[in-house]
């Protein structure tokens, strides 16, 4: 669960336990580990959590041999008090201690006694160890991986628990991130996103000092990587270097994540994000004269302390100046620590009916401007790097996907339903693919990170090759092999 933090952390807690002999398994039944990794950044992703592992208790009780751990932020967040009302949870540890995991749970298997792992000083230089030996068992995703820049986050959004759970931000040496993308190179990966809360803010000091754009430069010319990427990016912490770096740097693809949060000035100050809507839109702007054809995606959250309509409508109107390729849209959540929860000035009061309703309307208008925006690519021939077959196949007979969940269909049979459910679609059947066929429906990204599906075959996956796109969504591209 959670962010690309949370992903990478679980990829080198996967590398750690594989390492030490332990094998993933895909039937919860037959596992002995049960690992979950946890999201604090909202309420409702702590929720998620807790049912779930609730939901665990009996089987806890059954299976005597069973080792549950709860990582990530929200276990480093409450600890303690989840131990407490969660006795059945054998191991607690947060993201800064994920390097004594392995032994954690080998300790648990033999002794069988609870444990609430401790930060500790050594914490940092283990956890740099932790990267350094990590090997790729993504087996969906081989040839991408993500490098962690920095650590942590310093910046303190009023709204924000990320600096309490990860830590203040630190970057980390460059010759580690260099030595670490190397050797992931070698192991076959073509992409690396190089990570951080604020990966713009990057800022390493040895002899000289370096930011984003050294590191870019400095892993740009290993032999096999093809694509670089990097998010999130802080408004604040404008380098022209990285911007520069990203249009002259062959490999570096022309997508900025670059969360706004919001459209009115008096909300940004609330959210102490320290720069204005002005700001912003002039930053954005000077990237797209820059680099040419860079794809914009952001961060808004809805209804944050006191924002009325007239603010809200500011937001609206900030995504249509914009007009982004995509939106994460979040409902305000107060999160515990945060300079919000602790000042009386800054209550968490839209109600919960009305952040829906605004979150909806956001979603239609970012819903609507992007599939007008992405029918500029009918026609054209992009390169995507192929990840594989479509999880969840696309209709490519439906025009309006809409940013729901409900456009990925769980099974063919939805599919199908769908399919006989939409009228005027006659004569598009045949181009649902079946997954078992020669050429199944296969999911690669542009450089811009659009989502592309297509039909191929599966001997594609980790190729960058040429689509030809006929068709354009508001969230995914519809293409056919050159
Ligand atoms: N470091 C990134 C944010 C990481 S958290 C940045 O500074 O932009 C990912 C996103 O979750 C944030 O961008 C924000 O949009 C959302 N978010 C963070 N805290 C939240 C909260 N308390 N309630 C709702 N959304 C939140």
């Amino acid at each position: 669960m959670g962010c690309q933090m949370n992903k990478l952390d679980s990829e080198l807690v996967l590398s750690q336990l594989t390492q030490m002999g332990y094998e993933l398994t895909e039937d919860a039944d037959e596992a002995g580990v049960m690992i979950y990794n946890t999201c604090s950044v909202r309420q409702h992703a702590e929720d998620k959590v807790i049912s779930k592992i609730g939901q665990l208790k009996k089987r806890h009780a059954e299976r005597k041999d069973l080792t549950l751990a709860v990582i990530g932020c929200m276990a480093q967040r409450q600890g303690t008090q989840m131990a407490a009302e969660n006795p059945h949870v054998d191991i607690i540890c947060g993201p800064g201690q994920i390097h004594q995991l392995g032994e954690k749970i080998q300790q648990h298997q033999a002794d069988r006694r609870p444990v609430v792992i401790k930060n500790s000083r050594a914490d940092l230089d283990r956890l740099e160890e932790l990267d350094a030996t990590r090997q790729i068992f993504d087996q969906q995703a081989p040839f991408s991986a993500y490098v962690r820049v920095i650590r942590g986050c310093s910046k303190f959004c009023h709204f924000c628990v990320v600096p309490f759970t990860r830590g203040l931000e630190h970057s980390r040496p460059i010759d580690n991130v260099f030595e670490e993308t190397k050797k992931l190179v070698h192991q076959g990966v073509k992409e690396i996103t190089l990570l951080g809360q604020t990966v713009n803010s990057y800022h390493f000091v040895n002899g000289r000092s370096y930011n984003l754009a050294d590191v870019m430069e400095r892993i740009h010319d290993l032999d096999g990587l093809e694509r670089i990427r990097f998010v999130t990016n802080y408004p604040c912490d404008f380098h022209p270097e990285i911007m520069e770096a990203m249009a002259s740097l062959p490999k570096a693809c022309e997508y900025l994540h670059m969360p706004a949060q919001h459209g009115s000035d008096a909300v940004l100050k609330r959210m102490n994000r320290h720069y204005d809507r002005g700001h912003y839109v002039d930053l954005i702007a000077k990237y797209r004269e820059t680099v040419p054809d860079i794809a914009i995606a952001s961060d808004i959250i809805v209804g944050y302390s006191g924002e009325t309509e007239a603010e809200f409508t500011e937001t609206m109107s900030l995504l249509e100046e914009i007009r982004f390729k995509n939106n994460y849209i979040f409902q305000y959540s107060v999160r515990p620590k945060t300079q919000a929860d602790r000042d009386l000035d800054l209550p968490d009061d839209v109600p919960r009916e009305v952040k829906k309703r605004r979150n909806h309307q956001l979603l239609e208008l970012q819903n609507k401007i992007a599939k007008e925006d992405n029918q500029r690519f009918i026609g054209q021939s992009v390169e995507i790097l192929v990840e594989g077959p479509s999880k969840k196949p696309h209709l490519n007979a439906v025009g309006d996907t809409p940013i729901t969940k409900a456009t990925l269909y769980d099974t063919q049979e939805d599919q199908q339903k769908s399919l006989h459910s939409i009228g005027n679609l006659t004569n598009q059947k045949s181009e649902v693919t079946s997954q078992e066929s020669d050429t199944p429906q296969l999911v690669g990204r542009t450089r811009g990170d659009y989502i592309v599906v297509f039909n191929g075959p599966k001997t594609l996956a980790g190729q960058l090759i040429n689509v030809t796109i006929h068709k354009a969504s508001a969230v995914t591209l519809f293409g056919q092999l050159a």
